[in-house]
């Protein structure tokens, strides 16, 4: 008998069913290959979970997730217009995704930016400034911060509206995630860049006092301090000299969907969200409603987070080489998503369930292949 896992699929809204539908293929792809068994159980999370349960993260969500050994989410929101329809505090980000990530403490946000040399012509970048491709892992605090900070609004006394959001962290916060930046740096370029704002933000001058005390026990990791704002044109000018990034939780949103720009498309971007006792996945991308039902989104993202999984929650590093390289070969083979037609390419333009009907093909061949 195999090993079996339970998979919470939260489909999410808008493309979210679109690309989640090609993705838990590969589940399939697997299982037919492979003595292992995964369970997929659905669960609703997000705006249309808001229209039919009264709540984003309903109590049934919560439950199947808690019964998971891992979670594969998709985007969820609603365009800006149509947000206005949920309450504040139910709306996605406030009502399902940050909850989420409070109650499995994700801490740790890998967001790989990731483009093969092959693939370089999809970056708006011009091709000497990446003739390499692109290979970067930016990793994000994903609950601390602003995001989670006490909020408050208000009228004061002189009758203005007002606001305070707070930035907090505390040392443990700090310590737990450079200490996963680390690693990674070690099992990687031993290069570690250090993202932070401390000529301006006392949290920054702690998280540097912290990052100085963890690096004592990686004196094998070269560390380069680099501010946000230097950081964010430093991507576009000379995206090669990263390897392994680590930043607090809103320098990592902003920075992360810039990694998106450098590569083409945010569809190029899963992530995985990692806490002590359960991970969870999704892309790093919003629910994309301007595409929404023209069967165009990317699935790249979505799939490349059921990889992330395979690796990180199952430890099948092999069949997760296998997930990266069949989505590759299609690349090679000439073929494209709609969001990343290069000007000047001959590429075949191919919609979502197509994108997945190659990937699959390419995988149950590669599944297939004898192994030594
Ligand atoms: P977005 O990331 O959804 O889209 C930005 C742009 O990228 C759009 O032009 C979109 O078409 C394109 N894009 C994104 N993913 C794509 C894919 N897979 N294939 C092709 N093109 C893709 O950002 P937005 O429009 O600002 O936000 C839409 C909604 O998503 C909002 O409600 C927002 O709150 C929510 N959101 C959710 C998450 C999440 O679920 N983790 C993250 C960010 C935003």
């Amino acid at each position: 008998m195999g090993d079996a896992y339970k998979i919470a699929i939260l489909a999410g809204d808008a493309i979210g069913p679109e690309i989640m539908a090609q993705a838990v293929r590969v589940f399939d792809a697997i299982s037919r290959h492979r003595d292992v068994v995964f369970e997929l159980i659905e669960a609703p999370f997000g705006a249309h979970a808001y229209f039919s349960h009264g709540k984003s993260f309903p109590d049934e969500t919560k439950a199947i997730c808690d019964a998971a050994d891992a979670i594969l989410k998709g985007p969820v929101g609603l365009s800006f217009e149509d947000s206005k329809k949920i309450p504040v505090d139910e709306q996605a980000e406030r009502g399902a995704i940050l909850p989420l990530r409070a109650r499995y403490q994700t801490f740790a946000n890998f967001r790989p930016i990731y483009l093969s040399k092959d693939m370089a012509h999809f970056s708006p970048l011009k091709p000497e400034i990446i003739e390499h491709g692109i290979d970067i892992l930016l990793i994000r605090e994903l609950v601390g911060g602003l995001y989670f900070g006490e909020k408050e609004r208000g009228v004061n006394a002189e009758g203005l509206r007002y606001v305070h959001e707070t930035l907090a962290y505390d040392e443990s916060q700090i310590r737990r995630v450079l200490t996963v930046a680390f690693e990674q740096a070690r099992a990687r370029g031993r290069r570690l860049h250090n993202i932070h704002k401390s000529n301006v933000l006392m949290s920054s001058v702690l998280w540097n006092e912290v990052l100085d005390e963890v690096h004592a026990d990686y004196p094998d990791i070269e560390v380069i301090p680099m501010l946000v704002d230097a950081a964010a044109t430093a991507l576009c000018l000379n995206p090669s000299q990263f390897d392994v990034m680590v930043m607090e939780n809103m320098f990592g949103d902003i920075l992360s969907d810039q990694g998106g720009g450098i590569l083409g498309s945010l569809g190029l971007m899963p992530s995985a969200c990692v806490g002590p006792d359960k991970a969870y996945f999704e892309p790093s991308h919003g629910s994309a409603p301007d595409i929404a039902g023209r069967n165009i989104a990317n699935p790249y993202s979505m799939i490349g987070s059921v990889a992330m999984m395979l690796e990180m929650s199952f430890g099948m590093k092999a069949e997760s080489t296998l997930v990266w390289d069949a989505m590759k070969s299609v690349f090679e083979d000439g073929y494209t998503t709609a969001d990343l037609s290069a000007k000047g390419v001959d590429l075949k333009t191919v919609g979502t369930d197509a994108f997945g009907d190659l990937v699959i093909a390419s995988l149950e061949a590669k599944l297939a292949a004898p192994t030594h």
